[in-house]
């Protein structure tokens, strides 16, 4: 290795944004960007506000629907760091991409509305960062708007998420009378809305606000000093071992709208934030990003119809370990097959660009004519390996598919089959009469299948909803017998075969295990 490509490497931090629809994620995203000089004007992460669009880009339904279908990763420069920020898609948009976005980085901000505390989406993307281990930074966004007591805040968080927090900054006042951030880590108030020369106030040893100013007296300085005193006595204790391991999230309170606080996020974050973390291969090796010498990397997202013209994908590949460059040659390990890189794309905010080099760390998209798989693992050595599986996730949504017009069962069965093995969608069948029935974490899932059975395979397909279920694998197949199926407790397969039983709902799960001890039922994550 050599030592320059080991500092580029050692550069990288690779992270996404998590959070519920309109906590400011978008809004916190261009903050970044800006402080990068990624982009020149906030409104351009997302077409949604400004309505810009390189019209080529996107597929039709992303237009129609004015948002982004899948991630997208923006990297930009900052202090000597090199960030990728990956985005996870919110709201109808939310799908499994999401959840394998956050397979591809190496830590994770979560984004807090100070007026709703934690909301459903974010508990639930929370809930893969923690399994990973990764670390999990917090802002606390919208307090130059009336939101909870931040005290009552760190509770939710601690108590909701089940994950230590330790305030690095508690805000002084909040809505109308925010006065600024009282910064524990780095020993000084940052005053809100103020001259640039006056943004930062000393603070003296005993912790106080080191000189006269008329923020002394106000109550909520004295608030902020108790709730201060009381983190400091009773709260928990600062650990960056445990931060690291993801144990204890460091919290930052802010408004992104107004850019305050955020720059003092990002700086702080940029001290702990990790670099380019190992993975681990199926037979249990590490990949260390630096040790290892040569390329390697996996898929954790194919992107569809990036240009309607070609009926292009792009397969979204993490670099693990190495240097990638253009021309390169590069072996799938799934198939054996080498081949040369001649194009490969890297994401930007508002443009894609050729990517002639990257390292561990980084993603790159490879231009995919159906040759990758969600997982799939690329390496640039001879020697071939397999990264550990990407986690499947259990679905919540489903519907039972059938082709329109009978005629065209084969093309459906093939779209069907594709579409499942790139990750687009899970594939289910009834038991005998083998009708299929698709799982989705998110709806729009099912709206680009039926949009990419009709464009990409020429199939029109009728979809049933039948709702949401829960989905419990089982780990005693040979005890589980037919007759246990019912309307409220369907059983299927699943695409490798094994048995599934969707449940109507959390009483109908209860009722059949009450009813059938012996089964032993589990989730996916
Ligand atoms: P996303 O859905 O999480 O990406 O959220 P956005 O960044 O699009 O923000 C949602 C809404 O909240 C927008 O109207 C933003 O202008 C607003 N917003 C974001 N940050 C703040 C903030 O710090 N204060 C206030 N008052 N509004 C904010």
């Amino acid at each position: 290795m050599t030592s320059n490509l080991e500092k580029d490497i050692l550069a990288r931090r690779t992270f996404a944004i998590i959070s519920h629809p309109d906590a400011g994620k978008t809004t916190i995203t261009e903050k970044l960007l800006l402080f990068g000089g990624a982009i020149r004007d906030a409104g351009t992460v997302k077409g949604k506000k400004t309505g810009k669009f390189a019209t080529s880009d996107w597929m039709e339904i992303e237009k129609q629907r004015g948002i982004s279908v899948t991630s997208s990763v923006m990297q930009f420069d900052y202090s000597g760091s090199r960030i990728n920020i990956l985005d996870t898609p919110g709201h109808q948009d939310f799908s499994e991409d999401t959840y394998r976005t956050l397979m591809a980085v190496d830590s994770a901000v979560m984004v807090v509305d100070a007026a709703k505390g934690i909301e459903a989406q974010t508990l639930k993307l929370f809930k893969v960062c923690k399994m990973r281990g990764i670390p999990i930074f917090t802002f606390i966004n919208k307090l130059d708007r009336q939101g909870k007591e931040p005290l009552e805040l760190i509770e939710e968080l601690e108590e909701v998420l089940g994950i230590h927090a330790y305030p690095m900054n508690w805000p002084i006042g909040m809505g109308k009378e925010f006065l600024g951030i009282y910064d524990r880590y780095n020993k000084r108030i940052e005053q809100f809305r103020t001259e640039e020369e006056e943004r930062f106030l000393p603070i003296d040893e005993n912790g106080e606000l080191a000189i006269d100013h008329p923020m002394k007296v106000t109550s909520y300085y004295s608030q902020a000093m108790d709730d201060i005193m009381l983190l400091n006595e009773a709260g928990n204790a600062y650990s960056e071992e445990k931060i690291r391991r993801g144990e204890l999230t460091p919290v930052f309170f802010g408004s992104a709208l107004t850019n305050f606080g955020v720059q003092t996020f990002l700086e702080t974050y940029l001290q702990f934030a990790p670099t380019p973390q190992p993975r681990i291969t199926e037979d249990e090796q590490y990949i260390d990003p630096v040790e290892h010498p040569e390329f390697s990397g996996f898929i954790f997202k194919i992107q569809a119809n990036m240009n309607p013209a070609h009926r292009d994908r792009i397969a979204f590949v993490r670099i693990v370990s190495g240097k990638f460059e253009r021309g390169m040659n590069m072996t799938l390990s799934r198939t054996g097959k080498s081949f040369k890189v001649t194009q490969s794309t890297q994401f930007l905010a508002d443009d894609r660009e050729t990517v002639d080099v990257a390292v561990a760390g980084d993603i790159i998209g490879l231009y995919d004519t159906g040759t990758y798989q969600i997982g799939d693992t690329v390496v640039g050595g001879k020697k071939t390996f397999q990264f550990e599986k990407l986690p499947q996730f259990t679905p919540e949504l489903f519907v039972r598919v059938t082709a329109k017009n009978v005629m065209k069962s084969k093309q459906f069965h093939k779209g069907i089959l594709q579409l499942v093995q790139e990750g687009a969608i899970q594939y289910y069948k009834t038991l005998h009469t083998e009708e299929v029935i698709l799982g989705a974490v998110g709806q729009l899932q099912f709206e680009v299948f039926e949009h990419r059975m009709k464009n990409e395979y020429n199939v029109e397909v009728r979809m049933e909803p039948i709702g949401s279920k829960m989905a419990r694998w089982i780990e005693n197949e040979e005890d589980v017998k037919e007759s246990m199926s019912s309307s409220r407790s369907m059983l299927v397969k699943d695409r490798f075969d094994n048995l599934v039983f969707l449940f109507e709902n959390e009483f109908a799960m209860r009722w059949f295990a009450d009813k059938n001890e012996n089964i032993k039922l589990y989730s996916l994550l």
